[in-house]
């Protein structure tokens, strides 16, 4: 089998999809590759809906489409290119992870969060990442960015586990999504397409480092609908260069005015992720920085309190600290949610998903 489409992301394409998996064609492919097949054209339909809506794992279990058509389709494609090798259960049960393989035996991560009422699928994009967030584990190493395909099925494979469909679907697993752009783009199309999974915007939120021209184009795209979770850290421009070394590229004064742009412009919701390490951004003074960030922008704040990975280089603050710091926002009237860590005993907790399990066969 040809590897390379799978090394080559995004597939997004007709010519790049030859010889890859089916998962991650939109609706459009399929209809090329129907015509292509001289096939009538509402089989187009009939494909990405046994895809998308019936997360179909092999080929007997396709019913309704002609002999020929899936002979054609076998013989040119895969179906799938990512298989569930385990899933842990957390101890409470709120949470669990899904360890895959890829087709070119490379594993990720992805973790179900039942909470509230709600099944959210965090889904990794790379394996790896390029970022190297001093305190995330994901940024220990990189090894390639993932198909809109293997995104995809990382939902696919999760509610056919569950026996049901999720209700929202986060991009904050391993990776960073807007430095695998065109395949997130495909992703998040084929997760909001009522050929596909039929998932409202807002259900879909899409965290990133805050890389500001990627910023502007994901928002002239998406139209401004999927939600935007911006990963800030500090709220001065050295501790940020400290934190989150691509701050000395994109820097938070640029990220800051972007995000004036977009919020005045489409008044879009914007929130910012800020993870809380001891001693290093948690102090009150750096909560009122934060206030002078997210106030003019109206902008919700996500506090992450430290998960601390096999190294201890950073220490997970004190409640009282978390709390000190989250009075702050609070009092200057800025909306503010503490996560609740669910998953931090199976390594399913934020920044802590990494590529440490390399090379099982
Ligand atoms: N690349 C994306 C997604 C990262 S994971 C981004 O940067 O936004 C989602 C969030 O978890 C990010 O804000 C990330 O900085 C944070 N995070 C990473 N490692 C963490 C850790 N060990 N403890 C708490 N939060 C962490």
């Amino acid at each position: 089998m040809d590897l390379t489409l799978h090394l080559n992301p995004p597939p997004t394409e007709w010519g790049e999809v030859r010889r890859g998996a089916l998962y991650g064609i939109g609706l459009k492919e399929a209809e090329k590759i129907i015509a292509r097949y001289g096939e009538s054209p509402y089989r187009a339909r009939q494909l990405v809906e046994w895809l998308y809506h019936r997360h179909v794992e092999d080929w007997q279990g396709v019913s309704n489409l002609p002999k020929s058509l899936l002979g054609k389709l076998k013989r040119e494609f895969l179906l799938k290119s990512l298989t569930l090798k385990e899933s842990v259960k957390s101890h409470a049960g709120q949470s669990v992870k899904f360890l895959f393989e890829t087709q070119d035996h490379h594993l990720l991560e992805s973790v179900l969060i039942r909470q509230q009422g709600r099944e959210t699928v965090c889904v990794s994009t790379q394996l790896g990442c390029k970022m190297k967030c001093v305190f995330c584990a994901s940024g220990r190493s990189f090894n390639r960015s993932l198909m809109a395909g293997e995104i995809v099925e990382q939902v696919v494979w999760v509610e056919k586990n569950l026996g049901k469909r999720v209700s929202n679907v986060v991009f904050m697993g391993m990776g960073e999504p807007l430095d695998n752009f065109e395949a997130t783009m495909k992703a998040l199309e084929i997760l909001q397409a009522d050929w596909g999974f039929r998932l409202g915007a807002k259900r879909i939120t899409v965290s990133t480092v805050g890389l500001t021209p990627r910023i502007e184009e994901f928002v002239k795209r998406m139209g401004g609908r999927v939600r935007l979770s911006i990963s800030l850290h500090a709220s001065d421009e050295k501790k940020r260069n400290e934190l989150v070394p691509i701050n000395r590229r994109y820097s938070l004064r640029g990220l800051v005015r972007t995000l004036t742009k977009i919020h005045e412009r489409l008044k879009r919701e914007i929130t910012f992720e800020y993870t809380l390490l001891e001693g290093v951004n948690d102090t009150p003074e750096e909560a009122r920085g934060v206030v002078t960030i997210a106030k003019p922008l109206r902008a919700k704040v996500n506090l992450i309190p430290y998960n601390p990975i096999r190294e201890e280089s950073f220490k997970r603050p004190s409640r009282e600290r978390v709390e000190n710091f989250r009075e702050i926002l609070l009092k200057a009237g800025i909306r503010v949610t503490v996560r609740q860590t669910a998953g931090r005993d199976i390594d399913a907790a934020c920044g802590q998903l990494r590529l440490d399990r390399e090379g099982i066969d």
